[in-house]
């Protein structure tokens, strides 16, 4: 393996998706090409899974360590800001929240503001908590500037994006070029192991052209080719407690304002995704096939869509979970080819980001070490299992009364998840695990949401008087709702800073 002393110097990536972009991108960036050197190989004839178009406030990082300029890369995918996610009929139809990307304030004394929204809910009638959200402050009314723009308090806040995946993927391929990675195109027919060490020693791809490496990630998409197929590391199917397993996607023409957060609505047998971009909207139906059939779910997203519709739905299969492992041997899998989430919480190009970022970390400097893979699989198993137990707890407690919805709420839980509800039941607070995604204002924002209530607030809380409280509380408000005027709208804000050049 590799050169003098045995080093990794030849990393092979195998796939060009977001998550092949991002790893190669990443691998650039720390592996100078006189040490490594970095190739991808993609088939422009089997192509992307191109949708993936919302994002978390992670990527922040990402752009940051990728030199990547904000208004460039927004103009250059048509992009949007995001705040965060409305859901609409989570819960029960109707109902309306907020999940924004920050918190409701700071501690009074030494406790989070919901804890003292509950005791305000629980002597009468009070405002959404929501309304003591900076990220929804400035969504509901249209509007966006990135925290920097913004002081004190008022910047307390953080944005993600959306954007077009197939764009996004062409931004990621030139940065990475430009770092020294090199492009093959090719369909990859098999991944060769070495009959002796087991480890893929190369990839022979159409024509019989090989590719040699060291290192082999696998970003094959669902395909899973090297990982799955060529190391046969099982999947683990989580359908049990996430059953939905397809998704109808469409683009529609833009329609009105461009909201700066995603929407997603609970439909009869799942939830539809409303995207927007500069140029058209994205929509999906992410659904159970046990449920409702492939018609009558395009019918269901087209009946939900505000613009006019630009093409032919496209319907996607597949299986929730991950796999066994993440790396085996010199195969390590990123993005769909490691495991697979419904994009709920907008969280694939996170995990891919993370995974990336990881492999940075444990990459062996000499033959692979056992100790760093087992701890590769142990934090990436964890991250996964984190953002699993987040999106159950938006379905486990719904009382909608339709098939799916019985069947979710009526389900054994994880018992991570189970935990934490039973501590929530109890105080209104929320234990966190190692390896979180999401804290506790990510938590409380989908309970309190859906209305899901303690049975108690926490009691120090009465050390605060309650008409002292009252006047806190509605300061806050008060705050959030002029800080917001200061906000200049999403639409304009992009018109100024990051116009979309080809908005075809
Ligand atoms: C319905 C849906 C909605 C989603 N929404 C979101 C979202 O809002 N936010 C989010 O973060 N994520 C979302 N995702 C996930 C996101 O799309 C993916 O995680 C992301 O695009 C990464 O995909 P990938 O690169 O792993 O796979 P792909 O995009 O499928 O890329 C696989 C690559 O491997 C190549 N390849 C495969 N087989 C071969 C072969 N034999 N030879 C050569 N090359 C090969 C392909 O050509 C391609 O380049 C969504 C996913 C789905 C299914």
């Amino acid at each position: 393996m590799g050169g003098p002393d045995n080093r990794i110097t030849r990393y092979v990536v195998a796939g060009g998706g977001s998550a092949g972009w991002i790893t190669a991108a990443v691998l650039a960036r720390f592996l100078p090409p006189s040490s490594a050197s970095i190739t991808l190989v993609e088939s422009e004839e089997i192509g992307i899974i191109g949708v993936g178009e919302a994002t978390v406030p992670l990527i922040g990082q990402l752009n940051a360590l990728l030199g990547i300029h904000e208004p460039d890369f927004v103009s250059a995918t048509n992009g949007t800001f995001k705040l965060g996610i409305e859901f609409a009929d989570w819960g029960e139809t109707g109902n309306r929240h907020f999940h924004g990307f920050g918190d409701f304030g700071e501690d009074i004394a030494g406790l989070p503001p919901h804890q003292y929204w509950l005791k305000l809910r629980e002597a009468g009638p009070v405002a959404p908590l929501s309304e003591w959200s900076m990220p929804w402050a400035a969504a509901q009314r249209d509007r966006f500037a990135p925290p920097q723009a913004m002081k004190g308090e008022a910047a307390e806040f953080r944005h993600a994006y959306h954007f077009d995946a197939a764009l996004y993927a062409a931004y990621l391929r030139r940065l990475a070029e430009s770092k020294g990675v090199t492009r093959t195109e090719g369909r990859i027919l098999e991944a060769a192991r070495d009959g002796g060490t087991g480890l893929v020693s190369h990839l022979i791809l159409d024509g019989g052209r090989r590719v040699e490496g060291d290192v082999f990630i696998d970003c094959t998409g669902f395909a899973s080719l090297l990982l799955g197929q060529t190391m046969g590391v099982a999947y683990r199917d989580w359908s049990e407690w996430l059953p939905c397993d397809r998704a109808a996607a469409v683009p529609s023409s833009r329609a009105g304002r461009l909201t700066p957060f995603t929407r997603s609505t609970a439909l009869s047998a799942g939830w539809q995704w409303r995207i927007p971009l500069q140029n058209r909207t994205g929509n999906g139906h992410v659904y159970a096939s046990r449920f409702l059939s492939d018609d009558e779910a395009v019918a269901q997203l087209l009946a939900g869509i505000d613009g006019e519709v630009l093409a032919e739905p496209r319907l996607l299969r597949f299986t929730p979970g991950r796999r066994e492992r993440f790396w085996e041997g010199n195969v390590i899998a990123i993005g769909l080819a490691a495991g697979f989430l419904e994009p709920l919480e907008s969280t694939a190009l996170q995990l891919i980001q993370t995974g990336a970022m990881r492999l940075l970390e444990f990459l062996p400097c000499g033959t692979p070490d056992p100790a760093l893979i087992a701890e590769y699989n142990r934090q990436t198993a964890l991250e996964y299992e984190r953002i699993r137990d987040f999106i159950i707890a938006h379905y486990c407690r719904s009382r909608r009364d339709e098939p799916l919805w019985r069947e979710v709420a009526a389900m054994d839980l994880p018992e991570t998840l189970a935990h934490k509800l039973t501590v929530w039941d109890a105080c209104g607070r929320v234990p966190l695990y190692d390896l979180e995604s999401h804290q506790e204002p990510s938590w409380v924002s989908i309970l309190i949401g859906q209305d899901i209530l303690p049975r108690h607030y926490n009691p120090r809380v009465d050390a605060v008087p309650e008409d002292q409280l009252r006047s806190i509380m509605e300061q806050r408000r008060q705050f959030l709702a002029q800080a917001v005027q200061r906000m200049p709208g999403h639409d304009y804000f992009i018109s100024r800073t990051c116009a979309a050049q080809d908005t075809a």
